[in-house]
């Protein structure tokens, strides 16, 4: 194996990660806007993540073509940009206009604490919302029919993150999000979060031999995400975590087989449609209750 494919598989997920939050700091320093630096932070990264996908892939079969970028590509602006872009428009006009503007304020959340800790505050607390919205997204079928969507693909790869449904993607927002912007968090920890939850996010998911060691009782990466993705849903109701495994460890849902390897990958429905217009009605057909979920 090749120097540079052993680098990959052990500095690529902790290096991209804490490099996306390196590059941050320096553009907040340099006086870049908080409305534009998280967004160039993860741009740099992300395709570093790409390329690192295209030289120590996991499995080379699992590599997308140009319809399945495409595809990913159209999930990424409307539900990747336009969705969060919107909600915290409305979040922001709802806090102001109840809120602060009756004096209502909740100055709870610790402002004082170092970056790193209100980070750490941020992403486990917000994992624990996120975790019971996931976990009743794979055994609540309303919900499940949402969820699907980000289910479908049947490779992994690190694109495959962009693909939600709006309205889940709006309900991850009422979960990790608007809950902190009441209790008072301050822009630049949301700025770090919004960078920490994307890359570590597009890494869970990346076509990237990578390799954890013990750090896979911290990290939801890879090796612990591919498993969620299984076809087998005994294999796949299981691993809700999205960035740190705490939760599915407290709650016995963490599982990582260590000597197997994970088979097929999306829905036992063969018929669902893989267009992103179809998907995004695809939660309203007339679809058999199957078995997809728990
Ligand atoms: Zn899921």
């Amino acid at each position: 194996m090749s120097a540079l494919r052993t680098a990959i598989r052990y500095g690529a997920y902790p290096g991209l990660l804490a490099g996306g939050l390196l590059i941050l700091w320096l553009l907040l320093s340099n006086g870049v806007d908080f409305a534009w630096a998280p967004y160039a932070a993860v741009a740099i990264i992300g395709p570093l993540i790409l390329v690192c996908e295209y030289i120590a892939p996991f499995r080379p079969d699992w590599r997308p073509g140009p319809q399945d970028f495409l595809r990913d590509a159209v999930f990424m602006g409307v539900v990747q940009v336009a969705v969060p872009l919107a909600m915290i428009w409305a979040a922001t006009l709802l806090i102001n206009g109840a809120l602060v503007s009756n004096g209502w304020t909740f100055n709870l959340w610790p402002s004082s604490w170092p970056i790193l800790a209100q980070l750490a505050l941020k992403v486990v607390a917000g994992d624990l919302l996120r975790y019971w919205l996931h976990r009743l997204a794979h055994t609540w079928t309303p919900l499940w029919r949402l969820h699907e969507v980000h289910h479908s693909p049947q490779k992994l790869y690190t694109t495959n993150v962009f693909r939600f449904h709006p309205f889940e993607k709006s309900l991850q927002f009422l979960c990790d999000t608007l809950p902190f912007m009441v209790l008072g968090i301050g822009t630049e920890v949301l700025a770090y979060y919004f960078v920490f939850y994307s890359l570590s996010g597009l890494l869970q998911h990346a076509n990237i031999d990578i390799r954890l060691g013990s750090l896979n009782y911290v990290f939801s990466g890879p090796e612990v995400h591919r498993w969620h993705h299984s076809r087998e849903v005994r294999e796949s109701n299981n691993n809700y975590a999205h960035s740190f495994v705490v939760w599915d460890l407290v709650f016995g849902t963490y599982f990582r087989p260590k000597d197997e390897k994970v088979e097929k990958l999306g829905l036992l429905d063969e018929t669902y449609p893989d267009t992103f217009m179809r998907q995004l009605g695809a939660p309203f057909r007339n679809a058999k209750p199957d078995a997809d979920a728990a």
